[in-house]
């Protein structure tokens, strides 16, 4: 598997392409953008004024201070805001793409986002939504690095009867970024990532908060004894709360679904530990070993301790 970017391309993928939004996705675009050449030009803008200056200073485009100028003449321009921001951010660029150009973004739930961006593409733009299965704890344009995406999934939900060759497009986009790419229905997609992402992310919240207002353990314990899995749980609970609470906004019915399965499967897991029942519980603990072992097989972790959390630093940011 390699762990470095390849060669940059010789001829870029597209003369020019848009973001839309600044944070840790979008300017982890322009740096694999320019690092492998994927674009001649390539232009950005973030609604923060804040935000442009910092990404202006980390020299990864031509930043702007309108989503119509960073917009116009692009042949493809990517969303990379909140999901509760993708109708705004939508309503600003669509009216100035040019025909033909292909409209994307990098959003953690797909229905939601088609729902609030198809609305204002105009026609022969073509809409291609995206979800790049990559990400960190941190934002900010300065949380953004080259190799986010390397070796891992971007999914694409286009609708039945969008352009093949707009998709395909895409899909080398994404591949000359690193990652593996897999085409989805939109709604299988929101199911998929809410037992994936979406619940572990609200079970980390909810047992950091649990720990929290815990009154027999002092929070200095909390922190001091950490390294008994909680850890973990406080570094996914360290997530961008207006991402997270856009993305279970607009991901209700599949997160209510797999959460109900949850509690049904936890309260199966009170009762064996009420009961004593050892071999229930060992029976299940063998079985998620299976699936974590089935994951570092995949490449999508590694085995080393600490998570591996350090390894990929010397691809780190740029
Ligand atoms: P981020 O670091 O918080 O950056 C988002 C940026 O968009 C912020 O600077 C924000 O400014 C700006 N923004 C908000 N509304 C805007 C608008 N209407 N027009 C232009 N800019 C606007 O967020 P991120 O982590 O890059 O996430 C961006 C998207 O990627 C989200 O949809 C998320 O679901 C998806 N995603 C995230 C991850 C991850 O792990 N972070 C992984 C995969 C996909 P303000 O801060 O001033 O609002």
């Amino acid at each position: 598997m390699p762990e470095r970017l390849g060669p940059a391309r010789a001829t870029p993928l597209f003369d020019k392409i848009a973001l839309i939004g600044l944070g840790l996705i979008g300017s982890s675009i322009a740096h694999v953008a320019r690092r492998q050449n994927l674009a001649s030009e390539i232009a950005g803008f973030d609604a923060d004024a804040d935000v442009r200056k910092r990404a202006g200073e980390l020299r990864i485009g031509d930043i702007v201070k309108s989503a119509a100028e960073a917009v116009a003449g692009a042949d493809l321009v990517i969303l990379c805001v909140p999901v509760g921001a993708m109708s705004d951010a939508a309503r600003a660029a669509a009216p100035h793409l040019k025909a033909g150009a292909i409209l994307s973004d990098v959003g953690s739930v797909k229905s939601g986002v088609i729902a609030a961006v198809a609305p204002h593409v105009t026609d022969g733009v073509h809409f291609i939504p995206a979800h790049p299965v990559a990400g960190t704890e941190y934002s900010g344009p300065e949380a953004g690095f080259a190799t986010l995406f390397l070796q891992r999934w971007c999914i694409l939900t286009p609708a039945d009867g969008a352009d093949p060759e707009a998709v395909a497009k895409l899909t080398a986009f994404w591949e000359a970024a690193g990652s593996h790419v897999e085409v989805m229905e939109a709604g299988h997609h929101d199911l998929v990532l809410a037992i994936t992402s979406h619940v572990p992310h609200l079970i980390a919240y909810n047992i950091v908060g649990t720990a929290a207002d815990l009154e027999e353990v002092t929070q200095s314990e909390v922190i001091k004894f950490s390294a008994g899995g909680f850890r973990d749980f406080t570094r996914i609970a360290a997530s961008d709360p207006t991402m997270w609470r856009d993305v279970f906004l607009n991901n209700k019915e599949a997160v209510l679904e797999v959460l109900g399965r949850f509690n049904e499967d936890l309260a199966a897991l009170q009762r064996m530990i009420r009961w004593g029942d050892g071999q229930g519980l060992f029976d299940l603990f063998t079985r998620t070993r299976a699936i974590r072992r089935g994951i570092i097989a995949e490449g999508q972790e590694t085995a080393a301790p600490d998570f591996g959390r350090h390894i990929g630093e010397e691809n780190g940011p740029d």
